[in-house]
């Protein structure tokens, strides 16, 4: 069919805009990643109504359906080159004790601002702030600074409901809706032991059928579109502290960090000398930074780390909005790294998150230091060290670009080799599908597909991404 025959038909059956402009297709053939995808319709469903009239229709025609929340998302997971459904209409919010329901086109800023009022915050607190939006957070089963102490989204979510496959809509859990495959003990020991982990299915949290919502929380887009969940929510801390510790070397920084978890820090974080020389917080010479934030036993804590530490403590600071302030320099690394990278220069979000057991950080550092050798590279490094999940930027010349899938092929088996997950949270997309069978073996990835299968038989839901048979690292990169 072709894109107006797609765009006049849909609008005869739907209320919500339906466009194939030219500009607005160009607007959404990419996102925060390093890819370029263009779609052919863009559609703004209002309400469930809608989404299950779109489900129906791209299911009649065999048209690929691919959500999109705010964009946000680093390794293209929403991008595709069919219907886009753009959630931002799915805007309702009702506060609870201690959850909230909120639909998955609201954006987490707004969220923050209405659950601040009620004295109260969700866990999950991705860098991009207030522009990621719920239905994306829960999509690559995102995480944040704060997600040491509250948990991913996985760990936070109570309830989903989905618009599914065939244009039914269904919340989970329910006891109709279980899985209908063998999650044997080898396919639970094929996950990495790591403390968050966006990549696949995750059916290792999966323990009976009231765990069975869990499966939404990373699946991309691919099992269903989300129009409302229930989240977990906290009370908001009567006071914290945040500790900056200067390190010569991400490797001591990493070694320190096992010590200082056993303070139970709420957030632990990490940014390396490519960051910390554009920042405003005198740190001597070079070296690297880490950020520990304490929001219980205070007092003791800070003492305490005092004590364990053995870089220098650099600040310590209680005043809740001079937190804030400090806290946007490591939120603002993404943008800081690109100060360090020049014209020829490019830093494709693809290697990214993985995440190891924290203890193993230092092997995952001289890995990198050999694959750094190895192809004369340059990399950025900052991230959630306390979770042992670091993003790692490569820098490379735009000439160079096509080293990229030899680069990351070696860091990812490395990754794995050591007992960790190629993605801590920013999900598989058009960048990572491609290792997902690499990562948990043929097992496992066949009890996915089956998954897949049974929650879309057809295919039509953000196809090739978490199941791939196809080689998209490279494919449709911009860069
Ligand atoms: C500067 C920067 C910093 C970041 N920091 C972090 C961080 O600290 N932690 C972190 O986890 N991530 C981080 N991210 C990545 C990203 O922002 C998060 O993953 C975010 O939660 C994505 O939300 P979004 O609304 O933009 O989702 P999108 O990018 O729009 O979508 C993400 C995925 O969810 C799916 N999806 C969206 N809506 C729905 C729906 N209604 N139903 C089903 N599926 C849906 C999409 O199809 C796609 O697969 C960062 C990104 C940037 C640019």
């Amino acid at each position: 069919m072709k894109i107006y025959e797609i765009g006049i038909n849909l609008t005869k059956i739907v209320g919500c805009i339906v466009t194939w402009d030219n500009h607005i297709r160009d607007f959404y053939s990419v996102d925060a990643s390093s890819y370029k995808l263009r779609p052919q319709v863009i559609t703004f469903p209002r309400n469930e109504d809608d989404v299950i009239k779109i489900i129906r229709f791209a299911k009649k025609h065999h048209i690929p359906v691919t959500p999109r929340g705010g964009g946000t998302g680093l390794v293209g997971s929403a991008l595709g080159k069919g219907i886009i459904l753009d959630m931002r209409n799915f805007n309702k919010i009702k506060i609870g004790k201690n959850h909230a329901t909120v639909g998955s086109g609201v954006y987490k800023g707004h969220l923050d601002k209405i659950l601040q009022k009620h004295g109260r915050f969700v866990g999950p607190d991705p860098s991009i702030g207030p522009f990621c939006t719920i239905g994306g957070m829960i999509g690559n089963n995102s995480s944040g600074i704060h997600s040491l102490k509250y948990g991913s989204v996985i760990d936070n979510l109570i309830e989903v409901t989905i618009v599914n496959s065939v244009g039914n809509v269904t919340r989970l859990p329910n006891m109709h809706h279980m899985i209908k495959s063998n999650i044997s003990h080898d396919v639970i020991k094929s996950f990495p032991m790591v403390s968050k982990n966006s990549c696949g299915y995750r059916i290792d949290k999966i323990l009976s059928e009231k765990d069975v919502h869990k499966l939404i929380a990373g699946s991309e887009g691919t099992l269903g579109i989300i129009t409302s969940a229930k989240l977990r929510t906290y009370r908001i801390p009567k006071s914290k502290a945040l500790c900056i510790i200067h390190y010569k070397t991400l490797r001591q920084a990493a070694i320190d960090s096992v010590k200082i978890l056993s303070l139970k820090p709420a957030a632990l974080e990490a940014i390396d000398n490519n960051i910390t020389r554009h920042i405003k917080i005198k740190v001597p010479n070079s070296g690297c930074l880490i950020f520990a934030e304490f929001d219980n036993d205070i007092k003791h804590n800070i003492k305490q780390i005092q004590k364990i530490a053995t870089g220098k403590i650099i600040k310590i600071e209680s005043d809740k909005d001079n937190i804030r302030k400090l806290w946007s320099f490591r939120n603002s690394a993404l943008a800081f790294s690109l100060k360090s990278i020049t014209k020829k220069e490019t830093m494709p979000t693809l290697i990214e998150d993985s995440v190891v057991p924290v203890k193993r950080l230092p092997l995952l550092l001289d890995m990198l230091d050999m694959i750094r050798k190895k192809y004369h590279l340059r990399t950025i490094v900052y991230g959630h060290i306390g979770n042992g999940n670091l993003h790692i930027r490569p820098v490379l010349e735009h000439k160079d670009i096509s080293k990229i899938q030899k680069i990351a092929t070696e860091f990812f088996t490395g990754v794995i080799s050591i007992g960790g997950s190629i993605t801590g949270e920013h999900g598989d997309g058009l960048a990572r599908s491609e290792f997902v069978k690499t990562q948990y073996g043929d097992k496992t990835y066949s009890v996915f597909r089956n998954i897949k299968k049974q929650f879309d038989p057809q295919n039509i839901l953000n196809p090739g991404k978490i199941i791939s048979d196809k080689k998209t690292m490279i494919k449709n990169l911009k860069i």
